[in-house]
């Protein structure tokens, strides 16, 4: 498929919907407030209802602005069940890591329920339109557009009815999700729609009414998914999803040059998933944020989300943008630091990045460190059994 190309705006027209903004203000402190609330007996108790206990710090986490260790670190040594869903960020970042590109395909297995006219950009118009008339899954796509967040369990519901109901691709599910969420991330993305879609899985997760209407606290009934879950997939796709369409999911850049460092002095070069303003805070360094066109071009992001990360980046002091593709912006930079001819570069690893040129610090990590095999865990209960703390 011919990928779409970022359109250049000024960075003046890109700003946070209101409702975003409100929601997640862009910054570090708001996480270490969130993280101060955090109740874990709640949380535990709580967090598959969407009114539940949970964090919301899914933004800050994905971006970098915390870290997990640094969450758990401020929960204490009770975290319980959050520890374990931290743990299913980095599972899933060590997954990235491990096998890169592969888990944007199926990476464990073919998704059995494909519809006849499905496609990676293909997805139910009620869906995308929030007109299923399914209440709690029409409020999720809202949220979705208008917040750019999504409660864990309607993500699952979301997903069961484009994929299972409606035998959508999970990749144009995931692509949709990437576009808004101001948490996309590609791993966690990408690996949970493929577990919903039931790739290499023999009892796929399905929805039905009553799950919903219990967690959501909707009183719905004699919807299409008000069956016994047994059933709930005999007979044809539902009228309500049968039309399908292609999504437009446009994405933007700010209209800037490449960086231009100055190569008498070190480079720290940051990606939109490391915003941490404690990385290297008393290095004398410049600063460059680099946005990759063809990122953008294979990931679509909204201006939603893309002006919530420049929004965040100004936390970095001295931070500057940049747009251009690591291959033109750093490799010349990375050798001539290399033969001694530049001052040194450095930036902060993460799976998304790991075609950057020149050396990298470690992201700090709660639970990854502890996996030393050379391949991937295949399940995240190899992964856990073999890093959980012992007590
Ligand atoms: C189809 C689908 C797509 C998803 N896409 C993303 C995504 O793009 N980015 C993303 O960060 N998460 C994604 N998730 C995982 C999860 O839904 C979100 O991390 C969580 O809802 C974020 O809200 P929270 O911060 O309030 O979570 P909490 O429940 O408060 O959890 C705290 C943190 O733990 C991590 N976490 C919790 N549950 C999971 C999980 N199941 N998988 C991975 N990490 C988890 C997150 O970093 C989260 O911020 C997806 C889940 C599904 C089912």
């Amino acid at each position: 498929m011919q990928p779409d190309h970022p359109t250049r705006v000024p960075v003046a027209g890109l700003a946070i919907p209101a409702a975003a903004s409100r929601a997640f203000p862009p910054d570090r402190a708001e996480a270490l407030a969130r993280l101060a609330a955090v109740d874990p007996a709640a949380y535990a108790r709580t967090r598959n209802h969407l009114r539940g206990a949970v964090t919301r710090l899914s933004p800050y986490l994905t971006h970098g602005l915390v870290s997990v260790p640094e969450a758990l670190a401020a929960v204490g040594p009770n975290a319980g069940k959050l520890a374990q869903e931290l743990a299913w960020r980095e599972f899933f970042q060590l997954v990235h890591e491990l096998e890169g590109a592969r888990i944007l395909r199926d990476r464990f297995g073919p998704q059995p329920r494909l519809a006849p006219n499905a496609g990676p950009r293909r997805l139910p118009a009620a869906l995308v339109a929030a007109r299923t008339g399914i209440d709690a899954v029409d409020a999720a796509v809202r949220a979705l557009v208008d917040e750019g967040y999504v409660h864990n369990h309607a993500r699952m519901w979301l997903a069961s009815v484009a994929c299972h109901l409606a035998g959508a691709d999970w990749r144009a599910g995931a692509a949709w999700f990437q576009h808004h969420l101001l948490d996309g991330d590609l791993a966690s993305n990408a690996l949970s729609w493929q577990w919903v879609a039931g790739s290499g899985s023999s009892k796929p997760y399905l929805a039905d009414q009553a799950n919903l209407n219990r967690f959501a606290d909707t009183r719905q009934r004699g919807t299409f998914l008000d069956r016994p879950r047994e059933a709930l997939l005999d007979g044809p796709v539902p009228d309500a999803l049968r039309e399908t369409v292609d999504l437009d999911l446009p994405t933007v850049l700010p209209d800037l040059p490449a960086p231009d460092p100055d190569p008498t002095r070190p480079l720290l070069a940051y990606h939109p998933w490391g915003l941490d303003p404690t990385w290297r805070a008393d290095d004398d360094a410049e600063r460059w944020l680099l946005l990759e066109p063809s990122f953008f071009a294979r990931h679509p992001w909204s201006r939603a989300r893309l002006a919530w990360v420049l929004a965040a980046a100004k936390a970095v002091p001295g931070l500057q943008v940049g747009v251009a593709d690591a291959r033109d912006a750093l490799a010349p930079r990375a050798s001539a630091a290399a033969a001694g001819r530049a001052a040194p570069l450095v930036h902060r690893a993460h799976p998304a990045v790991a075609h950057w040129p020149g050396p990298s610090d470690p992201t700090p990590t709660a639970f990854r460190h502890r996996w030393t095999a050379a391949a991937a865990p295949r399940s995240f209960s190899a992964f856990w059994s073999r890093v959980a703390p012992r007590s």
